[in-house]
């Protein structure tokens, strides 16, 4: 029986058999962001509470837009 060695990235659980890749895959996620932006609803039209929109930005300044999949 062999023995095998898997290095998981502890960020998005993606599993590598090289340590280097697993690092690489680690520092290429932008953790840390910001949000820079949020839109909301009116109240009356949404019960969840969440913002219908988000601008995230990271260190590097660089900014992505997400938008609410939630059932409205
Ligand atoms: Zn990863």
């Amino acid at each position: 029986m062999k023995e095998c060695t898997v290095y998981r990235c502890e960020i998005c659980g993606s599993d590598f058999s090289d340590r280097k890749q697993a690092k690489k895959c680690e520092e290429g996620h932008k953790t840390d962001l910001v949000v820079e932006k949020a839109e909301y609803k009116p109240c009356d039209w949404v019960n969840h509470g969440f913002p219908r929109m988000v601008i995230l930005r990271s260190k590097d300044g660089k900014t992505a837009i997400y938008r609410t999949v939630i059932n409205e």
